[in-house]
């Protein structure tokens, strides 16, 4: 019996809270969630099935089309069927030759840095808008077949993903009606689907072979407390079960002639997928051979309306599986070469793996596994749950931890915002920058500005602007009782440590008395995803400008600790000095506090600051003698 909710205030039934976890793949997409029922993550299946082609298809006037019915246009109208949109995230027109002739669909030709375009009918669209209407279609497929609504999910990215890769994929969660809780790695979702990284009390290195249609990735794990870390990651953007397709299809062009007639988009796309049928059932049958008929124009303009008719040829296409071994060799081996380069990266021998999990489409091709055995002997191969469906799975478990269902696991993530203390003029000392992994620690030194200074306050902010005012205060506290010290000679150390929950403590102590105290913060408390963004983009649009402030700023404290300590010095040192040295170092304090008072920019006050500088030191140096050879006679000065 399913238990129902209702809130006693309004009288309403309370709609369980379903967050779903998605796996946005090149080639095919997934959302899983936890049924609540069993407590098992399950991918969600419709009609078509678990996996969604993520194709889309764009007709004029109509909602676009995403799934098998778009895989299915590819063949009549490749110009307006999108495919491989994950590679297009975060890459430029360069990158794109590569793959262009693959691709039927056209992208803009464009001189600029900025996001890729592609063209359709007079309609352009991005990376990110694309990506969303995928996502969305996940959305409406996970509403229909659970019958409520879904607006928040975890979403998978390949771990060597970039921030601004990352940040695209949260961008085309929310143009998709999601709320994004977190960007989880895809290895490290596939991990948690077997289990790994729930024991607390195991750590191990697990290495994560993920070969997907149109990408490889190799990740090294490292599970400890339940939390994962990414050891090194190591791959190809360009490689995948796509490779064996292509491969195929020249192996095809090479043995029979009549296929050089076959040129126009729309036969080419027929060619790959039949490379791509040849493949799978091989895979499945390697001792079959595959054999079937195809048929194409030999008129490389027969997509437009041209007057001659169109003579159609047959060709009668076999591949056996050693014909596919050699056509998949060289991928086999660039993925093995892989290996040992993230081996080496995260300086490791094989016998240090303890756990291997095969992710991808193209693990099912059976010399994959066949190759880690011999490369892995000690292992056991994580490969018994369906490897379409591993990393979905993960990200389901990892949506039912934020969803608050489970406390057994955390995992590592980044702070998405620089952490920092205040410092002398309202700077903003930055202790961890954003994107740190978490859990992190760092710690700096600081001292006194003033003598005899007895407290010091530790302000605490967040946030990527260069003077505190423009950030947000998340705390402060005042480390007491520092016993009066002339100003820098108290050793006032701070340390940041960051929790792999994102729990912020800060710690102050005075090394040279043992003085401490310390404080915890929660960094993301009440922070929505709105403000989050706008205080990055903030940061990003007054980069300059905070730069000039900050470096203004950074004069200004210089100035005022000069004119200080040379005040002090000559109260110290009145006796020691002539009239003229007095009068002219006062002169030159006075000339510097006026450029102060008038709120002078950058070079004049460095000047003032030179001045008084190049002034005082011979005599100061002097004196510095006179006093290092007193302290040697063993008197005081
Ligand atoms: P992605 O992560 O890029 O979306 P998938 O993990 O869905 O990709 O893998 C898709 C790839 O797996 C395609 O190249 C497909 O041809 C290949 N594939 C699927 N099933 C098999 C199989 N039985 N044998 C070999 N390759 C397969
Ligand atoms: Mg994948």
């Amino acid at each position: 019996m399913a238990k129902i909710k209702i809130d006693i205030n309004s009288g309403k039934v309370v709609k369980p809270n379903i967050v779903v976890g998605i796996d946005l793949g090149t080639t095919n997409s997934l959302v899983a969630w936890i049924n609540p029922q069993t407590n098992k993550a399950e991918v969600i299946v419709d009609e078509w099935g678990a996996l969604l082609p993520s194709v889309i298809l764009l007709k004029p006037n109509s909602e676009p089309i995403v799934g098998v019915l778009a895989k299915e246009t590819l063949l009549e109208a490749p110009e307006r069927t999108i495919f491989s949109v994950k590679r297009l995230l975060g890459i430029s027109q360069h990158e794109i030759a590569s793959v262009q002739q693959f691709l039927g669909y056209h992208i803009v030709e464009d001189e600029t840095d900025s996001m890729l375009r592609i063209q359709v009918d007079e309609n352009f669209y991005n990376a990110v808008e694309l990506s969303a209407m995928i996502l969305r279609a996940l959305k409406h497929k996970a509403e229909k077949v659970l019958g409520v609504q879904v607006f928040q999910a975890v979403i998978s990215v390949p771990a060597y993903f970039n921030d601004s890769q990352r940040q695209a994929t949260r961008d085309a969660g929310k143009l998709a009606g999601l709320n994004v809780l977190r960007i989880i790695n895809e290895p490290t979702a596939a991990s948690l689907s077997y289990g790994l990284g729930l024991n607390r009390t195991v750590s191990q290195t697990i290495l994560v072979y993920d070969l997907g249609g149109g990408t490889f990735d190799i990740s090294i794990l490292q599970i400890e407390d339940g939390v994962f870390e990414v050891l090194a990651t190591q791959g190809d953007t360009r490689l995948g079960g796509d490779d064996i397709d292509h491969s195929i299809m020249a192996f095809w062009q090479g043995k029979y002639p009549a296929l050089v007639n076959c040129a126009n988009p729309r036969d080419i796309q027929a060619l790959r997928l039949l490379a791509e049928t040849a493949k799978i059932f091989l895979s499945n049958n390697t001792d079959l051979i595959f054999t079937e008929w195809f048929e194409f124009s030999n008129n490389s303009a027969a997509q437009s309306e041209d007057i001659e008719p169109v003579k159609i040829e047959k060709v009668a296409l076999s591949l056996d599986y050693g014909g596919l071994v050699t056509a998949a060799k060289a991928l086999v081996l660039k993925t093995q070469a892989c290996i040992v380069a993230a081996l080496r990266d995260a300086s490791l021998k094989p016998s240090d793996i303890q756990a291997l999990v095969l992710v991808g489409g193209s693990t099912r091709y059976p010399e994959i596994p066949r190759v880690l055995s011999a490369q892995f002997p000690h292992l056991i191969i994580n490969n018994f749950l369906n490897p379409d469906e591993v990393v979905a799975l993960g990200a389901a478990i990892e949506a039912d931890v934020l969803a608050g269902n489970r406390e057994d696991i955390l995992l590592l993530d980044i702070t998405p915002l620089g952490l920092g203390i205040e410092t002398a003029g309202g700077l903003m000392d930055l202790l961890i920058p954003r994107n740190t992994k978490l859990p992190c620690r760092v710690r700096r030194e600081y001292s006194t500005s003033v003598d005899g200074q007895i407290n010091l306050q530790i302000a605490v902010f967040q946030g990527e602007r260069g003077m505190v005012k423009e950030n947000r205060k998340l705390g402060e506290f005042i480390l007491k009782g520092i016993p009066a010290m002339p100003a820098g000679f108290p050793k006032i150390e701070v340390i940041f440590a960051l929790n792999a929950d994102g729990l912020l403590t800060v710690y102050a102590s005075e090394l040279r008395s043992g003085v401490s105290q310390n404080i915890e913060i929660k960094p993301q408390y009440g922070l929505s995803d709105e403000e989050l963004e706008r205080m990055l983009l903030d940061g990003f649009e007054h980069a300059q400008s905070d730069l000039q402030a900050r470096g203004l700023q950074e004069t200004i404290n210089e100035a005022q600790q000069l004119i200080y300590s040379v005040s002090r010095f000559i109260a110290k040192n009145t006796g020691m000095l002539s009239a003229t040295q007095l009068a002219d170092t006062m002169q030159r304090i006075d000339s510097l506090k006026r450029l102060l008072n008038i709120g002078s920019n950058k070079d004049a006050l460095l000047q003032g600051i030179t001045a008084l500088n190049d002034f005082t030191r011979p005599f100061a140096e002097n004196l510095m003698n006179i006093a290092v050879a007193s302290a040697l006679k063993g008197k005081e000065i």
